[in-house]
């Protein structure tokens, strides 16, 4: 009598193994995240909800970031001579370099004449009856950018 009790509990045993795979639920469904590859590169791609765990061990996040450095580092401007401001000797000039590009902290310009000024916006004064150079130079964590334009001046007050 006792060896039929011994298999009557080996048999239950075995049907309960099942019942306990099951009820850990699989995962359906599937999401983005975005991968990162062995080389650094970085993108969203499209991955089954039981795939999640295995992405975010090798670092892969919800979404990608969008890196400020991946814009180069590019000196732009525009300028506008203030014909009221003009004089025999010369003409103030106003800059806007707010066409630049990229990561930039400071914005520097310097003219042929010795004049120079700091900010995205600035204004020099340039003199009458000449060709000046007026060169920007942005600078930032990429590094620093340049750009050059010649300005001539002809008023007659
Ligand atoms: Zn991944």
């Amino acid at each position: 009598m006792r060896r039929i009790t011994v298999v009557g509990m080996i048999i239950l045993s075995l049907v309960a193994m099942p019942l306990v795979v099951a009820a850990a639920p699989a995962l359906k469904g599937k999401t983005e995240i975005c991968h990162i590859a062995g080389n650094g590169d970085a993108q969203m791609i499209e991955i089954s909800l039981n795939a999640v765990a295995a992405h975010e061990a090798h670092g892969d996040t919800e979404t990608c970031s969008i890196d400020e450095t991946t814009v180069p580092l590019e000196a732009a401007f525009t300028f506008t001579i203030l014909v009221e401001t003009c004089s025999f000797f010369g003409c103030e000039v106003e800059l806007d370099a707010s066409s630049s590009e990229g990561n930039i902290d400071s914005y520097i310009w310097v003219a042929s004449n010795g004049e120079n000024a700091v900010g995205a916006n600035a204004k020099i004064m340039l003199p009458n009856f000449a060709t000046s150079t007026v060169t920007l130079a942005v600078d930032g964590p990429d590094g620093t950018a340049t750009a050059t334009q010649e300005i001539a001046i002809a008023f007659l007050p």
